[in-house]
């Protein structure tokens, strides 16, 4: 390759964990002057460690404390990216700037997914007459029914309702938090049980309602789950299972209505129900996109000089929305365009999952789910008293996956055996328990 005169001008179109650890390592490794990255982030803020969020509503960390290093990169915060010319190699910001690239990435991560409850929003729906071939289905006597034709996401959620995905949905929630004698928590996944630790924290009465079997299915088995549940109930959140069919209340929130449970009375709601990566840009410029930017083994997107990464991006059919798995395509990708290892290939995340949330914490490994064959062994602990929940699955001495929840001391341990494939010592007791275990 003939070497470069000028620094290759990178844009990042998003400032958030993928895109911050990408400036910083990318800088780092690459020669002096050969890179200029230019981070462009919606946000007010400086990027920061967007994990630690229910840390900072739980009181235990402060809002300034999760910022996140990017090297000599510029950053421009409050600096929407509106469009991109793929053939010209060009963006634009909602500013009405222009500003030309080399390579532009992706990392503009996810939002919040609504959940499908009947009276979200604030106010009445407005209705406007359908315009063009009506839609609307016949109401009563053969009328056509009024369609409303602005989008419900476009509408303010009622006061009290909050999604939380950015500092400033924490700061709004944290200053909502005098006005309510109790919350409720709609999901239960890690966000959800996060969120719901984090209330207990302020001292409020909180309800959880997920609707699925158990806590964090996506991650957890029956009884670890349990424990995390017990845990939860020990903090003063109170778990249903079951569907929320509707918020209760006209402009500010007054209660839950849930398909077969009580109805649930309450000043503030926060909705952790999954997220959705944000394509919207990709989508426009005319990128491949399914659920997230569709991107192959070199984070390369369908457009030329368009790389995606963390939340937004999609490899091989998965959208990992994970910070680990954000931070491996990072790296990845970071390796390649510094030229420190031009070669660098992604080829997915290890399944590795940490729940944190003030005393409550977990660690899920790998297949942990079973059954992982004939030849596979499980080992479990459970103690109830302690609060502790602990399972290997193991082929031989090779580890296939775990669950921790509670005692997390041999995580290190296990990690780092799961992690470079080591074998496993004979007695997997050993792994289980703190003795013999990485202080
Ligand atoms: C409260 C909370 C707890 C979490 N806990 C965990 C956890 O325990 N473990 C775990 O693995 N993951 C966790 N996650 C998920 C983790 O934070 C994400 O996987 C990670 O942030 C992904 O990084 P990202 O850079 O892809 O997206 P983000 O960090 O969301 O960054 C994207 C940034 O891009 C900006 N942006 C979007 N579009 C544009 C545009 N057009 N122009 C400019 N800027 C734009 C956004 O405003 C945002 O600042 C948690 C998330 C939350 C909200």
């Amino acid at each position: 390759m003939t070497p470069r005169t000028a620094p290759l001008r990178i844009a990042v179109a998003g400032a958030g964990m993928a895109a911050a650890r990408f400036a910083h390592q990318a800088l780092s490794l690459a020669p002096p002057g050969a890179l200029e990255v230019t981070l462009y982030g919606q946000e007010a803020h400086a990027p920061y460690n967007r994990t630690l969020l229910t840390g900072v509503l739980a009181g235990h960390r402060d809002p300034a404390a999760p910022t996140l290093p990017t090297g000599d990169a510029v950053l421009r915060t409050g600096t929407e990216v509106v469009a991109f010319d793929p053939a010209a190699r060009t963006l634009r910001t909602a500013t009405g700037e222009s500003a030309g690239y080399d390579v532009l990435v992706l990392a503009t991560g996810a939002e919040p997914r609504l959940p499908g409850i009947r009276n979200l929003h604030a106010g009445p729906r407005p209705l406007t007459p359908a315009t063009g071939p009506d839609p609307a289905p016949r109401g009563a006597l053969g009328t056509r029914t009024r369609t409303a034709t602005r989008p419900e996401a476009a509408r303010p959620l009622k006061d009290g309702v909050h999604t939380l995905r950015t500092l400033a949905d924490c700061a709004r929630l944290a200053g909502d938090l005098p006005r309510a004698r109790r919350a409720v928590v709609v999901g239960g996944g890690v966000l959800g049980v996060s969120a719901a630790q984090a209330l207990a924290a302020r001292g409020l009465p909180v309800h959880l309602v997920h609707q699925a079997p158990h806590l964090m299915e996506r991650h957890l088995d029956a009884g670890a789950a349990a424990t995390v549940r017990r845990g939860l109930e020990a903090l003063g959140v109170r778990v249903h299972t079951g569907r929320v069919r509707a918020l209760l209340g006209g402009d500010r929130v007054t209660g839950l209505e849930t398909a077969d449970g009580p109805l649930l009375e309450t000043e503030l709601a926060v909705l952790a129900c999954g997220t959705r990566p944000r394509t919207r840009l990709a989508r426009a410029a005319g990128l491949r996109v399914r659920t997230g930017v569709v991107v192959d083994d070199t984070l390369a997107t369908s457009a030329p000089g368009v790389h995606a990464i963390g939340d937004c991006a999609e490899h091989r059919g998965t959208v990992h929305g994970r910070a680990e798995a954000a931070w491996d395509q990072a790296d990845v990708l970071a390796a390649r365009l510094s030229g420190a290892r031009p070669d660098a290939r992604y080829t997915g995340s290890a399944a590795l999952l940490r729940l944190s949330a003030g005393p409550l914490q977990a660690l899920a490994l790998g297949d942990h789910t079973g059954p992982a064959g004939p030849d596979a062994d499980t080992v479990r602990l459970a103690d109830a008293t302690r609060g502790s929940y602990k399972k290997l699955v193991l082929r031989g001495s090779a580890l296939l996956g775990a669950l921790l929840v509670g005692d997390l001391a041999t995580a290190p341990d296990l990690v780092h055996a799961f992690e470079r494939n080591e074998p496993v010592p004979p007695d997997p007791l050993h792994l289980l328990t703190t003795e013999g275990a990485t202080p």
